[in-house]
């Protein structure tokens, strides 16, 4: 299958002729179809592809100009609702479910002309780092099938890598599109807290999550974030910043520009961060440097606090969103008996939800119980407020953040399963984003000896997307030479 370097590669074709939009969708869905191995895919929506496809393309014969998303082909993370198809993050809980509205995120894409060509897998409710928390089984990792995605959009990340489709959308409470994007050796962006709207995203922890995008490129996620940012009026977090056109700004950008940037030393000096990952880092930043930038090393005392406060409040947030799954308004209801009315939640939540979730569950209506509450959620509250005073004064002096994705590649199928907090320390690079709300990106820069892609982190100010895309560009430039 002709594989298309851009969405601009694409639309480029598309205008000379060189391909149809039905021939793109007919030949993503055969390779959907050839890499079924990979479970990346949880329902692919064919007939509704094909017809859109057969649409649009009657639009450019009829000399339309081209939409900016026009037949590009988008996969979606099972948690954003896609109205008329099932939306199940992943669960037993939700099976049957399904969606009777489209998240804004999926409107605007469809308004620009894009086709969603199916639903893609996930961890339950988008709890974990590898995709093995999942109803429908786990996903493989592109290149290598005994290893994990990364995870909680592992079929989004390795949907893109694999080129089943152009771009996807996943979400991120706390890494879980860097994360899968650094395993799988792609671009993932989690833009700021109140950049998207989360409307339509079936919900974890709701001052963290947002959506996210998986691309090959960095202009393709710029032209994503263009689209589904900004205001809504179903969603209230969202920000009134306006949306620039990121596009347009990043054509005209210049290379040279000189930055400010920091990187976090604590991150870099940690005993679980792999040593080829720490050279290649390193090695990033000397070569940035060399170019008349300035790099330099920043103390970050709080580092070690950030998994657990991010443990914390999450799984408080998540105990009260998922309380709404109880078997009676919709989900999955327990057929066991019931002569107490207690049986009915107790067995509906027990049967319908997966170990993982009811651990956060747990871990989660304890953090916030009297008597453990100013102990555990007032304090992670507390550290989170420090977290944003620590990055507001670094960003008085530096235009970004570096920081490694994760500290090790992806890791062997079944390798943490068995203990989750070794998963949850995974995390330790990616939380901080989400828990002080920055925008933040995975770039695939770096090859691991094994052959694993692993990349390197950017984080710029709340709302900063701008400067985040153009000095990603500016490194992926540096690298690439
Ligand atoms: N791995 C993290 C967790 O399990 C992040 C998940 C996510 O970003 N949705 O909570």
């Amino acid at each position: 299958m002709e594989s298309f370097q851009s969405i601009a590669a694409y639309h480029q074709a598309l205008a000379q002729g060189a391909t149809t939009i039905l021939q793109t969708t007919e030949a993503y869905l055969n390779r959907i179809q050839q890499y079924k191995a990979m479970n990346a895919y949880v329902e692919v929506f064919e007939q509704e592809a094909l017809e859109q496809a057969i649409q649009q393309d009657q639009l450019i014969q009829s000399g339309t100009p081209l939409l900016p998303l026009q037949g590009v082909i988008v996969g979606i993370k099972d948690v954003l609702h896609y109205k008329g198809k099932a939306v199940t993050a992943a669960s037993k809980m939700l099976a049957g479910y399904k969606a009777t509205y489209h998240a804004t995120a999926v409107e605007r894409l469809l308004a620009a002309g894009a086709i969603i060509i199916g639903r893609q897998n996930c961890d339950e409710f988008a709890m974990g780092s590898s995709n093995e928390h999942s109803v429908y089984g786990p996903a493989q990792h592109p290149q290598y099938s005994d290893r994990v995605p990364g995870g909680s959009s592992g079929g989004s990340a390795a949907a893109v890598a694999a080129n089943l489709c152009m771009v996807s959308l996943g979400s991120d409470t706390g890494g879980s599109v860097r994360q899968p994007a650094d395993f799988c050796g792609i671009v993932g962006l989690k833009p700021s807290y109140g950049r998207v709207s989360r409307h339509g995203l079936i919900a974890y922890a709701s001052s963290f999550d947002q959506i996210g995008i998986f691309s090959r490129t960095i202009e393709d996620a710029a032209l994503l974030l263009q689209i589904i940012a900004g205001e809504d009026e179903w969603d209230s977090t969202v920000a009134s910043w306006s949306v620039p056109n990121y596009v347009e700004e990043l054509q005209q950008l210049k290379l040279d520009q000189k930055r400010k940037v920091a990187y976090i030393g604590s991150a870099v000096h940690h005993p679980s961060l792999d040593p080829a990952i720490k050279a290649s880092f390193l090695k990033a930043c000397s070569e940035f440097k060399a170019l008349g930038h300035i790099v330099e090393e920043v103390h970050f005392p709080l580092l070690d606090y950030i998994v657990p406060t991010y443990y914390i409040l999450t799984t408080a947030e998540a105990s009260s969103n998922l309380s709404r799954y109880d078997g009676v308004r919709y989900g999955y209801r327990s057929q066991a008996p019931m002569p107490e009315l207690s049986d009915l939640y107790v067995k509906s939540r027990s049967e319908g939800f997966g170990k993982e979730v009811q651990r956060r569950i747990l871990l989660g209506t304890y953090v916030l119980s009297s008597g453990y509450y100013d102990a555990y959620f007032s304090k992670a509250q507390q550290v989170r407020r420090l977290l944003l005073n620590q990055v507001t004064d670094i960003f008085k002096n530096y235009d970004a953040i570096w920081m490694p994705t994760v500290p090790a590649p992806a890791w062997k199928m079944g390798e943490k399963s068995e203990n989750p907090t070794d998963m949850y320390l995974a995390d330790i690079f990616t939380v901080l984003a989400n828990l002080t709300g920055l925008p933040a990106i995975s770039l695939p820069l770096f090859k691991h000896g094994s052959g694993l892609p692993f990349g390197l982190q950017v984080m710029t100010n709340r709302g900063e997307e701008l400067s985040l895309l153009s000095i990603s560009s500016q490194l992926m430039a540096q690298m690439q030479r």
